[in-house]
């Protein structure tokens, strides 16, 4: 394609990037009255979509809008308007039209009914062609062509595509398999924007402790605590382990505590270190702290117990066992597979009578319950993240249109900027609903400005 612009194609709005928010933006611009192109560099629009929520998709979140926000972390603030636009309810309504109806689960997560995240895609596929979008896929964008300030057009690798308004929706640099792999950062950094640091977010932690991890892999605990720490697992004090959760959406950390995050939920060991829901939620504040000094957590594999009544029960247990032998009497208290390991961490034999257990051995005992503790070394890379944190720099983008500030004519939307949010489907309504905000915008600046030069016939 070359530079010379076809009839329209000056006037029109190029969303780059087919994901959630592409397609919302895309679609929106298209009923707001622009002639719009989608470009997708992979073979299909949504692949990213297609995977989430274990490919049941987690739409977005029931709670209320001011815990909506706070999942977001103080960046949250620059959605509020955003959300006040276009929400929830705006999301579900949207996707009823296409026949995907909806259903609120365990913390408020909502999902289609048939657990399908691929009639969530379909539901975009039709309202893009009833709405007119040209679809092109196939089509990797390498650059947004800009005059004087101004947007003229998305560069690509089959040549220039000429546009009065272009809107970024390229994601993040997770799951790069889903065509999600950087390059709107690249792009918006070549034309002036600032790109603050990327980060994994919600993603498994490497322990130094491997071999402790890995003779437990598999292992899955429920209702245990997970702990951060600033400091070595060896220098963790006991009394610091907080009594009430901390983290976004929850009461905050204070300045100066050695305490990073504290989840209570379900997680998992594997051949690396830890994963599973709440190790992914502590994992962008590990990440950061890690930046400044050592890390370690604690998991409190029995929080329901207070120390005291822990070693009450063990004591119980030990002195009432007759000649029962100590591996047999973790059976009670821990997952089968996680037995041998603990019993080699206490250093009491397995086969040890549980009447004989003195009082050192079972404090040993009790130490390790409440507190197994493992060093990070840290994430896994930033390509098996869920979310991106960091990205273009919310100053530099007006939250009321997604419009940049720098350039005249460009509009964001999704994870390329800088906006990431704790699992639960918020970060989807964020691209959605940017995504709708953009495309409305850029189609409003498109039709205000009436037909570009390029596309007036002589
Ligand atoms: C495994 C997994 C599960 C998830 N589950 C959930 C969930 O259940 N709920 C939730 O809220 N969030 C979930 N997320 C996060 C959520 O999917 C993303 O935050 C969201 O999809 C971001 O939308 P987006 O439109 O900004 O980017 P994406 O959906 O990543 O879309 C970006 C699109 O741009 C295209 N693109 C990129 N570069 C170019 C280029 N140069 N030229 C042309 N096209 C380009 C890509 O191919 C892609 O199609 C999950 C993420 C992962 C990885």
């Amino acid at each position: 394609m070359g530079a010379l612009a076809k009839d329209g194609e000056a006037s029109r709005v190029v969303v780059v990037g087919a994901g959630a928010g592409g397609m919302m933006a895309a679609g929106r611009a298209a009923e707001a009255g622009a002639a719009v192109l989608l470009l997708e560099k992979t073979d299909g629009p949504g692949k990213k979509i297609l995977v989430s929520g274990k490919s049941r998709c987690n739409l977005t979140n029931s709670r209320e809008l001011g815990d909506f926000l706070s999942m977001f972390g103080p960046n949250g603030r620059f959605l509020h308007g955003v959300f006040h636009r276009y929400f929830r309810e705006d999301l579900l309504a949207f996707l009823g039209r296409y026949g995907v109806r909806t259903k609120i689960e365990r913390g408020g997560r909502i999902f289609p009914v048939s657990d399908d995240a691929a009639d969530v895609v379909n539901a975009f596929r039709r309202h893009l062609e009833e709405q007119g979008v040209e679809l092109l896929t196939g089509v990797r964008a390498t650059g947004i062509a800009v005059r004087d300030g101004r947007v003229q057009g998305v560069e690509t690798e089959q040549g220039l595509f000429p546009a009065r308004a272009v809107i970024l929706a390229t994601g993040g640099v997770t799951w790069p398999a889903t065509g999600s792999t950087g390059d709107g950062y690249r792009m918006a950094a070549a034309i002036g924007h600032s790109v603050t640091k990327l980060r994994p977010a919600l993603v498994p932690l490497v322990v130094e402790e491997i071999g402790v991890a890995k003779s437990m892999q598999g292992v899955s605990l429920r209702n245990v605590r997970l702990t951060a720490f600033r400091s070595r697992a060896a220098d963790v004090d006991p009394v610091w382990t907080p009594f009430r959760e901390i983290g976004r959406g929850l009461q905050a950390v204070r300045r100066g505590s050695p305490v990073i995050e504290s989840r209570m939920g379900e997680m998992l060991f594997t051949h690396f270190g830890i994963g599973g829901p709440i190790t992914l939620l502590i994992s962008l504040a590990v990440v950061d702290a890690l930046a400044g000094g050592p890390v370690s957590v604690s998991i409190d594999l029995k929080p329901a117990l207070s120390p005291e009544e822990l070693r009450a029960r063990l004591q119980r247990d030990f002195d009432g066992s007759g000649k029962r032998i100590f591996r047999n009497h973790l059976a009670g208290l821990l997952p089968h597979k996680m037995i041998d390991p603990f019993v080699e961490m206490t250093g009491i034999p397995p086969d040890h009578p549980g009447h004989q257990i003195g009082a050192a051995q079972r404090e040993r005992v009790l130490a390790l319950l409440k507190s197994l503790r493992f060093n990070i070394r840290g994430p896994l890379p930033i390509s098996s993240a869920i979310v991106t944190a960091g990205g273009v720099a919310l100053g530099e983008i007006d939250p009321r249109n997604m419009a940049s500030r720098i350039i005249e004519g460009l509009f964001f939307c999704g994870e390329v900027m800088d906006l990431d949010a704790d699992t639960g489907g918020y970060n989807l309504q964020a691209a959605f609903s940017t995504g709708y905000v953009a495309g409305e915008a850029a189609a409003e600046m498109v039709r205000s400005e009436g037909t570009h030069p390029a596309d007036e016939k002589a």
